[in-house]
């Protein structure tokens, strides 16, 4: 093997006409452009190929791609499926216990609906965000001046405000402020019932098991969508005993040697213990890179599509200095 390549993907969307055009999502062009490149460049594989070439039955192709989509989007249904079936590709789908199971609509994604709706008043909000924090403040909670100093650096993909607004909603704050934080902003900015944002945002079971009946592969994504690394051994255990129990719901049997996308990549050495003890064979992080071998197999790299050259785009890309 000399390079496998796997790609993230989140929103896929035709943004113009939809109801939040200003999601951090891929078009509908930009995809089917994308499915061109790596067609022409590479040999899709499926997960069973990675393992397959992981137990030494077989190897994989020398340049060898797997299509990666988290969180259990709709958009994975109804532009994606279609899409990879027409051009006979097998694909791997994270679905979150709770984006499926729950009737909600996760708060990371609650966050992605606020900054949409806010779009280009990114500031604004993070001035509503620094509100908020200090309303709730109480005597262990940094001021929000503080949070906004250590948190407001852009990132590989978002501006300052963005960055801070993501961070702090995600993680800089304990759960219990953040949760309530990101429930106001919900009804503020988005104002839909999360229920029946949820049925437009995420796929169901039976939409899971039609992706699996057309030879496309389901894998784990946690239970609430956290940081796992942020949790004790036990919680640890509990998300990852939650998310086996749905794949068997899922698939329809206990899972074994499946795929765990950690959350946001994040995981620790106990996470990887503990999907490993749970019959984990592979493990999916947000690690920028292009795996060369696969002797980590619960920590492997990856590539975000915006890593991938766009149509008329002529600079090089961290995926062709991943093959080069
Ligand atoms: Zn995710």
């Amino acid at each position: 093997m000399s390079t496998l390549t796997i790609v993230t993907y989140h929103y896929v969307r035709d943004l113009a006409r939809s109801r939040y055009p200003g999601i951090k999502g891929l078009t509908v062009e930009a995809f089917e452009g994308q499915l061109d490149y790596l067609t022409n460049h590479y040999e899709v594989c499926s997960m069973r190929d990675v393992l397959d070439a992981m137990r030494g039955r077989r190897p994989l192709p020398e340049h060898a791609c797997a299509l990666t989509f988290d969180d259990g989007f709709l958009d994975h249904f109804t532009v994606v499926f279609p899409r990879l079936v027409e051009r006979k590709l097998t694909a791997s789908f994270y679905p979150p216990v709770t984006a499926i199971e729950g009737q909600t609509v996760l708060e990371t994604h609650q966050i992605h609906l606020i900054l949409a709706v806010a779009g280009d008043d990114a500031p604004a909000l993070a001035r509503r965000v620094c509100e908020l924090i200090d309303v709730r403040r109480d005597a262990d909670l940094p001021s929000a001046a503080e949070l906004y100093a250590s948190y407001a650096t852009p990132s590989r993909f978002d501006g300052a405000e963005v960055a801070f607004v993501k961070r702090v909603l995600q993680k800089g704050l304990p759960p219990r402020v953040r949760t309530a934080i990101v429930r106001e902003l919900y009804d503020e900015y988005v104002a839909v019932d999360p229920r029946v944002m949820a049925r437009e945002l995420y796929m169901d079971a039976e939409q899971l098991r039609c992706l699996l009946q057309h030879g496309m592969e389901v894998g784990g994504h946690g239970a609430e969508h956290v940081w796992l690394d942020t949790l004790s051994r036990g919680d640890q255990e509990r998300e990852i005993a939650r998310t086996v129990d749905f794949l068997g719901r899922i698939h329809g049997r206990r899972a074994r040697d499946w795929v765990m996308c950690y959350p946001f990549g994040a995981h620790d050495a106990t996470t990887v213990d503990v999907v490993a003890a749970a019959g984990c064979a592979l493990g999916l992080t947000t690690r920028v890179g292009v795996a060369r071998d696969l002797t980590q197999p619960l920590v492997l790299p990856r590539l975000d599509t915006n890593d991938l050259p766009r149509r008329g785009d002529a600079s090089p890309t961290a995926l062709e200095v991943g093959r080069g």
